[in-house]
């Protein structure tokens, strides 16, 4: 396999619409089975996997 280009870096970076430009997104916290549900208030702050925690848009 040939090594490929990342492109991490960019010079016109856009926002990534997910998390908005903070590379991380805070999703809640579902507890429980489906005869026991009931969520949680606790938000657990989650690396963005649109943007993989860069904050910005891939494309
Ligand atoms: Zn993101």
């Amino acid at each position: 396999m040939a090594a490929r280009k990342t492109t991490a870096r960019t010079t016109r970076a856009k926002k990534c619409p997910d998390c908005k430009g903070t590379g991380e997104t805070t999703e809640t916290v579902r507890v429980g089975s489906v005869r026991n549900s009931h969520e949680t208030t606790d938000r657990q702050a989650a690396l963005c996997l649109t943007c993989l925690g860069t904050g910005h848009a891939t494309n």
